[in-house]
């Protein structure tokens, strides 16, 4: 079992293969499942995606119009000036206190080939290996098999 907090879970989840066998699929669609971020999930986390208070970084709501937009902060209890941050997805750290994930062997072995395939091509980066390090500790042994299947 893991306990994975947000950014580790995009970790995991950005190593899973977009194509492969249907067999290796499948297992893929339920690791997305198991490391995708639920809706309540999103909503215990405050987790938003687009308009922020310049002055708290909290999230805006919008009461003007689509065309014309007027950003209100409820923190600051006043219209504020926003950053827009594209592609960037905040979220309350505090409550980010990671979740239980367990893998079956066959979602462990859809990670050690991850992993595996990775290293080969000199592709890890810091938060892969830091998740493989996370991965080895809740599963010992893995690295193990990882070296063994890269050897073949
Ligand atoms: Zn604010």
């Amino acid at each position: 079992m893991m306990k994975l907090r947000v950014m580790e879970r995009w970790v995991g989840l950005q190593l899973l293969p977009p194509e492969g066998n249907l067999a290796t699929m499948l297992v893929v669609n339920k690791l997305r499942k198991k490391l995708g971020i639920s809706e309540e999930e999103m909503e215990e986390l405050h987790m938003i995606t687009g308009v922020i208070c310049d002055k708290c970084g909290n999230p805006v709501e919008n009461r003007g119009t689509e065309a014309k937009p007027e950003y209100y902060c409820l923190v600051c209890n006043d219209f504020v000036d926003t950053k827009v941050v594209p592609n960037q997805t905040i979220w309350n750290q505090a409550a980010d206190i990671g979740k239980d994930i367990e893998f079956t062997k066959a979602e462990r072995g859809i990670f050690i080939a991850a992993i595996g395939k990775a290293d080969t091509d000199k592709a890890i980066t810091p938060a892969q290996a830091a998740f493989w390090e996370q991965f080895i500790e809740a599963y010992p042994g893995a690295d193990t098999v990882a070296s063994e299947e890269v050897d073949k």
